[in-house]
């Protein structure tokens, strides 16, 4: 069995999704599991959507539920005008899909008041509207395809917008679902993205969470592989939107695509690596665009050469510097500040301390009035803001001659307010002002990936 994601470009249009049938056609043999995400941009809809409606602006929701519908149906008509049969099963399930939202956005609007738990209602939506439409092309391909609603298979707890999946539950729930859905069938289809409580109630598992879904189900069917599918070839040695001159990377371990992926490469979501890991099951990201093409291997690290393989970035951070006099030559200060983070759920990149100071830098889409609160009852916190994070990853780093040197050397003139070095081996990380961050990133990139030592 393998599992194969579809995110929302390659499920774009009606091009798009031809081309991804004809890619899932292929490898029927080897009885794919198809995640797929919502169309483009859907999911930014429903936020929009979700938003308007928690100020109570009825009209607006209205309109962008009409286009909401509009586009879907006029998807349905596109890709099965052939078929009619199949195409009126897709327009019943859209309309019952739209018709159900816009009771409950209606509702949302007469109350004012929008809770996390609503909100994860109204934004899993575009994954059932993709599946729904994909499921009855796929058919009219002549695949043979069975339907599984992922929310009878993702197990979360009740953080409703970026659920923690139990990993336990779910290994039990999936292989039978998945082995009754494939009776009769060639492929099955299911979202991304979605979840539930374990009673039931709808969560997500945060944006961009359909890699996750596909990583989870492919651990609890010991999948042969989990293919990612794409937009662009693979994973590349920097993001070329502000790199010039990157390559895609040919196979990486598991460990630098978790660091990557949690030090800002935008490839993967940062939770995939983990179940697949687990079960050592390969993680292949394709250009579903490109389907030839042999995108970027995740295996096992004794697969994988020593190197540099990337300079990733996170754009925007928060450098929370955080001094007390209480911390010279006491024991537990560093637990009682880090208890405060885990409370918060502030999740911390890197981490640097001497004496009397300790700084940690944070992405700053998360919220740290809590944690800057708490902390200040003892200790003074002043938080710089306009900070971005460079990471240079690679497996073994440490063991290359020079690295340190290289790495710095293009930055004699720029200011570098933290660096740490994972014991792991495989990430070297400071920072930077963020003024100065796409230089930084163009400058270490040219830098490694023009001396041949470093690869
Ligand atoms: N549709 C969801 C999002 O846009 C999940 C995903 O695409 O992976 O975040
Ligand atoms: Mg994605």
């Amino acid at each position: 069995m393998i599992v194969m994601k579809f995110g929302g470009t390659s499920v774009a249009n009606s091009e798009a999704i031809t081309r991804t049938i004809s890619i899932v056609k292929g490898k029927l043999s080897e009885r794919p599991i198809v995640v797929v995400s919502a169309l483009s941009k859907v999911t930014d809809l429903l936020y929009k959507i979700a938003d308007q409606a928690a100020s109570r602006n009825k009209a607006e929701t209205e309109v962008l539920l009409a286009q909401l519908r509009a586009r879907h149906t006029g998807l349905a008509h596109e890709l099965l005008s052939g078929h009619p049969a199949l195409c009126a099963e897709a327009c019943a399930k859209i309309d019952s899909i739209c018709d159900e939202l816009e009771s409950f956005v209606g509702a949302v609007c007469s109350i004012g008041e929008l809770s996390d738990r609503s909100k994860a209602v109204i934004i899993g939506n575009g994954e059932y509207l993709s599946s729904n439409i994909i499921c009855c092309a796929m058919k009219a391909s002549g695949i043979r395809t069975g339907y599984i609603d992922a929310r009878s298979m993702i197990v979360t707890d009740s953080c409703y917008l970026k659920g923690e999946p139990d990993s336990a539950l779910i290994e039990e729930r999936v292989p039978a679902i998945v082995s009754k859905a494939f009776d009769g069938q060639e492929a099955v289809i299911t979202q991304g993205f979605v979840s539930a409580t374990v009673t039931g109630e709808p969560t997500v598992l945060g944006r961009g969470g359909s890699d996750y879904s596909a990583s989870l189900i492919g651990m609890a069917v010991d999948a042969e592989r989990i293919e990612i599918w794409t937009d662009v070839d693979g994973v590349r040695t920097a993001d070329p939107r502000k790199v010039e001159n990157t390559r895609c990377i040919e196979k990486i371990s598991f460990e630098e695509a978790a660091e990557m992926a949690h030090f800002g490469a935008k490839v993967l979501h940062p939770l995939t690596i983990e179940p697949a890991v687990n079960k050592n099951i390969p993680i292949y990201v394709l250009n579903s665009m490109n389907p030839e093409g042999t995108g970027t291997a995740i295996l096992q690290s004794s697969f994988i050469a020593d190197g540099v393989k990337s300079v990733s970035f996170k754009e925007n951070i928060f450098v929370i510097n955080i001094f007390s006099t209480k911390m010279i030559n006491t024991s537990g200060f560093l637990k009682k500040v880090f208890e405060i983070f885990s409370e918060n759920r502030v999740s911390v990149d890197l981490i640097s301390t001497s004496e009397a100071n300790i700084s940690v830098t944070v992405d700053a889409s998360q919220n740290i009035d809590g944690v800057v609160g708490r902390l200040s009852e003892f200790a003074d916190v002043i938080v710089d803001s306009d900070k971005s994070q460079v990471s240079v990853i690679g497996k073994n780093i440490i063991n290359l001659n020079g690295l340190l040197r290289k790495t710095f050397a293009p930055l004699q003139d720029c200011k570098i307010y933290m660096i740490s070095q994972g014991a792991s081996y495989v990430n070297i990380s400071f920072v930077v002002d963020r003024s100065v961050l796409s230089d930084v990133v163009r400058q270490v990139h040219k830098y490694l990936f023009e001396n041949e030592s470093c690869n």
